[in-house]
Order: structure tokens, then sequence, then C-alpha cells
């Protein structure tokens, strides 16, 4: 009874709130007031402003500027060069409005003039343009000047009264990104409208982080986006908001931290004899960082909580055999693995050494691919495999994302093991968190233990900003039997010569070598596969006649690409010919020497990876940089070439320096930035995030921060606002 008339009483609120709320709104601007309530701003714009999901003023204020057109300089007419932008202010002294001799166009045509001469100013079906302008006032106008017969023009010109302020000319002005009609005029008059209007700038950050980094407070940092007095404004208020994103990151991060930490696990004990059964049946003995790295992911099995961890090493470091010291404890406790690959070439890759790894241990391993089913060594058809896989009986099974499809259910997964899961499409990430989130009934009742592997050696800040939910674990040493490769820049065409001389020398020796062509993305560039397929026709032709040279690209189907690459391991070619698709993880410890052609298209620690691909056995690798100029196909006189490489050069001695992938790592970050590091796209990051991922302390001062507010708050209800822009960010950025 008293709960309903609380109730009633409570509805009774809800239609007085609302007209309270609507006084409000017009009385004074909010962040919360809908577009639609400012007077100005009518329909069809306000649908247009709907269809790119602007409906508030937050919305509208957090419409970013892409770039700004530099106006600020005035200049004099006389000094006005063609082709270049420029603001000038001069007197209107003629206006002349009509239709063209064609009479297809309005045109209205304006003189100015200041001291130093005159310009024409044109507006194509503008019609209220000459109705605001009059002979003798002073305007302001800003835009690109060009040359036509009868002398110096503007065309279309943005142009105010000179007695305003400067909002479109003569200034930083901001350029919006404009879909669906709406110009950056218009965004550019309603946020200076929204600006005199708002009195509230409710600031998430507490003001002493602010102060601590020097970082503007919102107001300010959103006036100076949209309005810089100067570019240092605009980059200053630009970083306060990479550094809300990353706060969000953060929060976010340790939230999905916490979230594990809340979920159960199959503990899976560790036994000292399980794991001495295992390293016994290797033919040679862990490094100190696979001992290390190892322990830390056995001690996290143990627990009832499910692991989180990426192990982040280095090219050849041996991160299978870690992974498959974990899948073997597992597997002792009759629990099932999945090891997950993003390609076929490299689940088939995995499938092989790991059967290896396994043939002393009594465990099978099971490969479950788009194309391969092999269960027991023998091939199986999908429903068998399937249903073999939901009654438990294959423990380690070896697979794509077509593990990951809906039909796939595990009897007992206890770990999951994902190799370069940036690599993993945006919906196949989701899926493998869901599938980690083992709910067939939604009980969420046991989480398998996790393991992400990378050959990537990402630098710590992207670590704690990419990954900052996963605990870490480095192989930042190679095994003791390796020598250092030799790597070297060709220059020129008889630097060119000795390589192919040194080429020949080797596979005398009875070694292999690659020869790799760039091929930027994987499934789309048909000129590179051209440029591989006349490369390896060259080679065949006039540069090695008497060797055995294999392809392989990306044009080609994942059985062909398979076949060449056993061939390949058995030696039936001497040389393989290959764009990209051998950049992670392809194994042939004969193979010593590595040809890269147009070396300066990838980025170090692309190039990085690729040399990995060599000094995998006991013997002297090699590893040439050729930039583009010197490539087969192009030749030119060494001499020249040599001057033009110098460039490239800088960037590529840094692989001639370093054979840490950690090192590279950093300097490739410094060169490229972090977008050129990971891609854009694939990370899912904002791009304003992006251009500060290079920012440590920002990024450690936004986890330390998040950890603080998230110690204290845990749900940030003291934090409403914090808690509202998270959810405003989780709706932009899918989390991994
Ligand atoms: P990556 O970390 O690049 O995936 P792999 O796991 O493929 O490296 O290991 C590279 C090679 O080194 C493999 O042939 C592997 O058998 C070998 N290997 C791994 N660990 C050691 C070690 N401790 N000592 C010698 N060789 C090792
Ligand atoms: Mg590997």
């Amino acid at each position: 009874m008293q709960f309903q008339s609380i109730l009633r009483v409570h509805f009774l609120w809800i239609p007085l709130l609302a007209t309270t709320y609507k006084l409000l709104a017009f009385s004074s601007m909010t962040f919360d007031t809908p577009l639609s309530t400012i007077a100005t701003i009518k329909q069809p714009t306000l649908a247009k402003l709907e269809r790119m999901d602007l409906s508030t003023v937050r919305d509208l204020l957090y419409h970013f500027p892409f770039r700004y057109e530099d106006y600020s300089a005035i200049h004099t007419i006389d000094s006005l060069v063609p082709e270049e932008k420029c603001t000038i202010v001069g007197t209107i002294t003629k206006i002349e409005a009509g239709r063209t001799w064609k009479k297809k166009l309005f045109l209205t045509e304006v003189t100015l003039a200041d001291d130093t001469g005159q310009i024409r100013l044109i507006w194509f079906n503008q019609r209220f343009i000459a109705q605001s302008l009059e002979i003798g006032i002073t305007i302001r106008v800003s835009g690109k000047v060009t040359r036509d017969q009868k002398g110096l023009v503007m065309q279309s010109p943005a142009f105010e009264r000179s007695s305003r302020d400067a909002t479109h000319t003569g200034r930083l002005v901001p350029i919006y990104p404009e879909t669906a009609g709406l110009t950056s005029k218009f965004f550019r008059w309603q946020l200076s409208g929204i600006f005199t209007k708002l009195t509230e700038f409710p600031d998430p950050i507490p003001e002493d982080i602010l102060k601590q980094l020097h970082l503007p407070s919102l107001k300010q940092a959103l006036f100076s986006i949209h309005f810089p007095k100067d570019i240092e404004h605009e980059q200053i208020a630009r970083k306060r908001f990479a550094f809300d994103e990353m706060l969000c990151v953060q929060l976010k991060a340790l939230q999905v931290k916490a979230l594990f930490e809340t979920a159960r696990a199959t503990p899976l004990p560790f036994d000292e004899r399980v794991v001495k059964k295992f390293i016994s049946t290797l033919p040679f003995t862990f490094t100190d960082a696979q001992r290390k790295a190892s322990f830390e992911i056995l001690k996290d099995m143990e627990r009832p909580q499910p692991m989180n961890r990426l192990l982040n090493g280095d090219v050849g470091s041996g991160k299978t055999v870690v992974a498959a010291l974990a899948a073997f404890v597992a597997a002792e406790h009759t629990c099932q693995v999945a090891i997950l690959a993003p390609t076929e070439v490299l689940a088939r890759q995995h499938f092989e050494s790991l059967s290896r790894l396994f043939a002393d241990t009594g465990h099978g391993v099971t490969l479950f691919t788009g194309s391969y089913r092999i269960l027991d060594g023998k091939t199986t058809t999908r429903p068998t495999l399937l249903k073999a896989i939901a009654a438990g009986i294959p423990r380690i099974i070896v697979g794509t994302h077509a593990l990951l499809q809906e039909d796939v259910a595990f009897e007992k997964l206890a770990l999951i093991v994902v190799d370069e899961q940036h690599r993993f499409g945006v919906s196949q990430r989701a899926r493998l968190q869901e599938l980690s989130f083992n709910s067939t009934d939604g009980s969420r009742e046991l989480v398998p233990h996790f393991l992400s592997m990378t050959a990537t050696p990402i630098p710590r800040t992207l670590t704690l900003a990419f990954f900052g939910n996963l605990d870490l674990s480095i192989l930042d040493e190679l095994p003791k039997n390796r020598k250092p490769i030799i790597t070297r820049i060709g220059s020129t065409a008889r630097d060119r010569e000795k390589i192919y001389e040194l080429i020949r020398s080797e596979i005398a020796k009875g070694r292999q070598a690659f020869v790799i062509f760039p091929l930027v993305e994987e499934s789309l560039a048909l000129k590179d596969v051209k440029a591989a397929i006349a490369e390896h026709q060259h080679l065949t032709e006039t540069v090695f006649p008497n060797l055995n040279i294999g392809l392989i690209h990306g044009r080609m189907k994942a059985k062909e690409k398979e076949v060449m690459m056993r061939d390949f391991k058995e030696k039936k070619y001497d040389i393989l010919v290959a764009t990209a698709v051998v950049e992670v993880g392809i194994d042939v410890p004969n193979a010593t020497l590595i040809l890269i052609e147009e070396a300066e298209r990838f980025g170090l620690a692309q190039l990085h990876q690729f040399r990995g691909r060599v000094g995998r056995g006991e013997h002297q690798s090699y590893c040439f940089l050729f930039p583009h100029q010197h490539s087969a196909s192009t030749e030119s006189s060494g001499e020249q070439a040599g001057k033009k490489s110098g460039e490239y050069n800088e960037r590529l001695k840094v692989l001639e320096k370093s054979t840490s992938g950690f090192e590279i790592a950093e300097a490739d970050l410094a060169l490229r930035g972090p977008g050129a590091f990971f891609g854009t796209r694939q990370s899912g990051m904002p791009d304003i995030t992006m251009e500060n991922l290079t920012n440590l302390k920002l990024i450690t001062i936004a986890r330390d921060e998040a950890k603080n507010i998230l110690m204290a708050d845990p749900l940030l209800i003291k934090h409403p606002l914090l808690k509202t822009g998270l959810q405003k960010f989780e709706e932009r950025i899918h989390f991994e």
C-alpha cells in the first residue's frame, strides 16, 4: 500500500519535472539542452544534425574541427599570391549582381579595395550576399586567391564586417567535417552562440589533476578547440581531450580487470613433476625470460580467477613453447585448450610445431580451420569434429576464427591462447570475449584462463594504452644459440650484385633465402602481387637461372600457400619470393638470408618481423634492405640512387644498429606515431587519443588516476560526470 502511494507520488513528479526542465532549457542552456529548443536551428537543419548523431548542445560542443585554416595574418592586396589562402580587409567599391550570360547561374561580383590595390570577389547562386553588402562598408575576407583573365579574384570567400569580432575570417578558422550538407560556417555560427549562452561547463576531471598536468579546464578547452587564439591553444586543448579519453580507456580497462577478478575459473595447480616432464622432452633448455614468463603464467593458472595475460615477445624469442607448456598443464588436468591464430597458414604451423612438441607427451593436437579439420592425425568432417569437441575428447585444439563460430561448443575449456590478437576483427574479438565468459546459459560459471601472444614487441606506452586490462609477461631475450643477424642497407646496383652473389654461395652451402616484396593490404593490392610475380620471373630467368624459386602471395588460395610453404620448408625451393604473407611466425630454420625490396614502404617494427624469418637456426644469417629506387625492375645509376636513398636510410639504419625488437618498436613509435604502428582502423581508438599515445606521462597519470578513483568509488557513484563520460565513450569505442 504504502509502496504504491510512494510510486504514485513519483509518477506525479514526472510531468512536473519535465515542464520545469523545459522552462529551464529556455531560460538557460546546459550540455543536455536539445538542439531542437534552440531558436536559430530549424527544420530541415535539425534533421541533418540528427543524421550526424548530433542532438544536444553537448554533441555539438564535442563535434570537433578536423583542421584549421590560418587566416590570422591580414594581407595587403598587392602582396597576394595566386593559389594561396589569405585574409584581406578592404572597402567595397562596386557590387554587381545578376545572371551570367548563359543565364544559368546567379552571379554576385564585388570589388574590394585597400590602399594597395583592388580585387574581385565572386559568389555563385547566393542571392542574399548582394543584399547583405553595400558600397562603402569595410569587410574582412578570407579565402583562396586565383587569377583569371581580368586579374586577381577570390571565389566564394568567407566574409564579415570588419567591425565584428572575428568568427569566420582573420583568425584560425575551424573546418568541420561537413556531411549531410551542413557547412563549417553553420557550426562556427551555432557554436559561437552556444558559448555566449552556456553558463555551466561541468568538468569531470578534478581540478588538482588538471593543474598537475597543466591542462585547461573543460570550458577553456572546448573554447580553444573551436575558436583557438593560436595553434598552441588548440594543441593544449587537444591534449586535454586526449587525457579525458585516456582516463576513460584506463577506467574501462581496470573495470574489465576487476570483472575478471570476480569471475571464477578452473584452478590448474602446477605440479613441478608435470612441468619437468614436458621440459625434459625438449631439445633445448629454456631461456631465463622463458622461465620467468612460464612461471608467471602457471602461477596465474593456479588461481580460481581467470588469468588474463599478454605474452609479449620478440621474434624468435620462443613464445610457442611457453604457450605449449601452459597448454600441457591444462591438458594434464584433463581440460581443453583452444589456440587461435589469425590466418590458416599460421594455424597450420602452430598445429605442426605443437604436434612435434607434444609427440612424446601422449597428447594429440587437433586442427580446426575453415579448410582443415584434423583429429588424431586424420582429416575429418566438421560435424564429427564438433561432436568430439563438445564431448571433450580432443584436449589441444588449434584453429582460426573458425573456432569462434556459434556452433562450436567445448566440454571443458580451461585455457584460450590467442596469437596476434590485434589481427582479429572487431566482431571476432567480441565473440572471443563472449567465449571467454563461456556462458552457455548466461550464468558465467567458469571462465577460461586467457593468454594473448604478440610477436610485435609493443612499447610500454602502447601496452598500457591498448592492453591495460592485461597482465604482462615479456620475452626480451633470444635463445643463446643464436648469432645476431647481420643487417645492411643496399644502396647501389653493385650492392645488389654482391647480395645476389652471397645468395648463390649460401645456397651452395645448402641454405635458403627469402626475397620479400611489399604487400601493404593483403587482399587488395593486385599491383603488388603483380610486382612480386614479375620479380619472381626476373629472378628465375635472369639472375638465378640455375636455382629453384618459389612464389607465395596474398592472392593465392590458403591451400596453395600452404603447399608452397611446406615445399619451401622441405627444401624443394632454394629461394622463396613472397609478399607480406610471410610476415609473422613462419619458421624455416634453414633460411639464412632475407632480401627486402622497397623496404621504406614498411614500418621498422614490421621489417624487424620480416628479419625474424631468418636467424632461427644455428647458422649465421643476413638481412638486406633495399629502398625503392634500387629494386631490380628500376635499375638506375648507382651514384644518383645513392643520394636519393639518404632520407630512408636514416630510418632504416635503426635496423642495422639494433636487434632488439623492443628498442626498434620504440624508435618506430617515435618516428611514425602510433597510428602507423598499429593501424588506426584496427586499434578502434579515437584519433585524438592516437595522437597522444607516445605521451607516457599522460598515460601513466591517467592510469594512476583511474586506479585512485576506482579504489575509492568502484561504481563511480560519487563521480557522476565521469560515469556519463565513460558511458558516452563506450558507445563510441569498441573496447577489447
Ligand atoms: P616466436 O616467439 O617468434 O613465436 P618460436 O616460438 O617460433 O618463436 O621459436 C622460434 C624457434 O626457436 C623455434 O624453432 C623454437 O623451437 C626455438 N626455441 C624456442 N625456445 C628455445 C630455446 N630456449 N633454446 C633454443 N631454441 C629455442
Ligand atoms: Mg610465433
